[in-house]
């Protein structure tokens, strides 16, 4: 190994995907020295195309390339339309309380990762931090004391690296290999266990405008169908089965795809005289199998987890992305305080693993009721999607994720107040989906009524009204009892005022 000229850094990230480069210029606008080692050369194809609202106008906006996203030409996402539940009528959730009067950041994009990632990984470098592309971190390097110093890595023609940092960020996704070493384990769903085949079609239809820029998903008996725009002509398809189907898709994928579309009346209508591409990055049919899990562990004293590499819980709500950037920077907060000495390392890093499970079991809990919410009981796929057939070890870990967040609205003792908590939450979404179908106009008040959407809107908003307005936001509130706020630029944590 060469350790030829020894760098330092305040922080080593690893991986260039949107946690990555997201933690990376947040700390370096600090104006700390961040490296950023990437294993591929950018720009490179990933899949979860479909964003949420607070990354495009908050966290993008605090990163300073919300005008670049507008100047791309990606597809405006109003919100998601929907062929699920008891009704067989498709129905819309818009991202602002009324579709009709929709306010100016109450909208997200479609984005093409490629893309979407390139633009932010190329910001990254404009704001100071040092991008290595085609470098691939192999370990940690840890003190004596169990403190993580830094990393190694390998570069292009195999030569090693060690360097030091203060904070080691592991940013990698879900193939990452250094996530076991924060300590803990990686925890898979039962409940969310799936499989994804995916691939790409040019001039399926659009929906009517002016939801045409919408995901649409569209539960069927074997499972659902995402179908996102990413430009006029260009549409990302993608079927969620069962994990024991694992084999029909192994078997010959194109047949597979074909015949799970032939299964789904919409999506087939909506894919008539459309042609899969065959060539370049969307060349191929992908699969992606068993991918919901949680790390039980966020942190350790030098190293911390965001996005992928730490969690991700199912697509159909497009979280992933928001979870990814929200992530990096509640990680990106603690690292700016701490390296200013305005805030203890526990005390900054036990905000941002409560901030970041608390905003993951939110989202675990609002998908669980959206497969709830959906009747089919002759389906194996959706009768093992009911909240009251979950299975003890799942509710454990439900519980176990969100257990010890010392906040009022997650007050759960064990696994039966867990169980009971889900089943309500799923009725009440239920309700509200099934009274926005039966009034049959576009006011979205029931949904945003309903416990489970109201939560996992609302951090997303409060980032974005941070993101937006500065010090014009106003004193911010402790998310959990007893905890830090974000500074006025939202870029670092401080105590609450007292008296507040
Ligand atoms: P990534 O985007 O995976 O980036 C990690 C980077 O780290 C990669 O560039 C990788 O090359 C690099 N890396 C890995 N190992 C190393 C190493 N050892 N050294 C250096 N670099 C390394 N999310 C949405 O928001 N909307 C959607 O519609 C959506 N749909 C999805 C559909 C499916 C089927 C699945 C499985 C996921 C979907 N997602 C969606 C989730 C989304 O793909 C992820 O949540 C998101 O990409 C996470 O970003 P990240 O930065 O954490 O990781």
């Amino acid at each position: 190994m060469s350790t030829a000229r020894h760098e330092e850094f305040d922080v080593a990230v690893v991986g260039g995907g949107p946690a990555g480069s997201t933690l990376a210029t947040l700390v370096a606008m600090r104006g700390h020295r961040v490296l950023l080692l990437e294993k591929e050369t950018f720009p490179r194809y990933q899949i979860g195309e479909s964003l949420l609202p607070s990354t495009v106008h908050g966290i993008c906006h605090l990163l300073g390339v919300d005008g670049e996203l507008a100047d791309a030409g990606f597809p405006r996402k109003r919100g998601g339309t929907f062929r699920w539940g008891a009704n067989p009528a498709p129905w819309n959730f818009a991202f602002s309380v009324s579709s009709k009067v929709a306010g100016p950041t109450s909208f997200a994009y479609q984005v093409e990762r490629s893309k979407f990632d390139n633009i932010l990984l190329e910001n990254a470098s404009r704001k100071g931090v040092d991008v290595r592309q085609n470098r691939t971190v192999t370990d940690v390097v840890a003190g004596e004391d169990g403190r993580v110093r830094g990393v190694r890595y390998t570069d292009a023609d195999g030569t090693g690296h060690e360097v030091s940092a203060r904070y080691v960020v592991d940013a990698s996704g879900n193939t990452g290999r250094i996530h076991h070493r924060v300590g803990g384990e990686r925890k898979y769903s039962d409940f969310f266990r799936s499989l994804a085949l995916f691939g790409y079609f040019e001039n399926g239809k659009r929906l009517p405008a002016p939801n045409s820029g919408n995901i649409l998903s569209v539960a069927f008996k074997h499972g659902w169908f995402w179908y996102i725009p990413l430009s006029d002509t260009l549409t990302s398809v993608g079927a969620v089965v069962r994990r024991e189907d694992a084999a029909k898709v192994q078997g010959d994928p194109e047949t597979a795809l074909r015949a799970l579309i032939a299964e789904c009346p919409l999506i087939s209508e909506y894919l008539t005289g459309a042609t899969r591409v065959t060539t370049g990055q969307y060349g191929q049919l992908r699969v992606r199998k068993d991918y919901s899990y949680h790390h039980t562990k966020f942190w350790r004293p030098g190293m911390a987890l965001v996005g992928d590499a730490a969690c991700f819980v199912d697509p159909v709500f497009s979280s992933g992305v928001h979870l990814a950037t929200y992530s990096a920077l509640l990680a990106a907060r603690s690292i700016n305080s701490v390296l200013a000495g305005t805030v203890g390392e526990q005390r900054a890093f036990d905000e941002f693993e409560a901030r970041y499970r608390r905003e993951y079991g939110v989202f675990y809990e609002f998908l669980t009721s959206f497969y709830d919410m959906h009747i089919d009981e002759d389906s194996y796929f959706w009768s093992a999607k009911k909240v009251t057939r979950s299975s003890r070890p799942e509710l454990e870990s439900f519980v176990e994720l969100i257990a010890g967040i010392s906040s009022t609205e997650f007050d759960l003792s064990d696994t039966e107040s867990g169980a009971l908590r889900l089943k309500q939450r799923s009725a009440e979404f239920a309700d509200a989906v099934d009274t926005l179908v039966e009034a049959r106009e576009e006011n979205m008040t029931p949904l945003f009524r309903s416990s489970v959407v109201r939560q996992a809107m609302q951090e997303g908003s409060q980032v974005q009204t941070r993101a937006q307005l500065g010090d014009a936001a106003g004193e911010d509130t402790p998310v959990l009892d007893g905890g830090l706020v974000a500074s006025s630029d939202g870029m670092s944590w401080r105590e609450p005022d007292p008296g507040r």
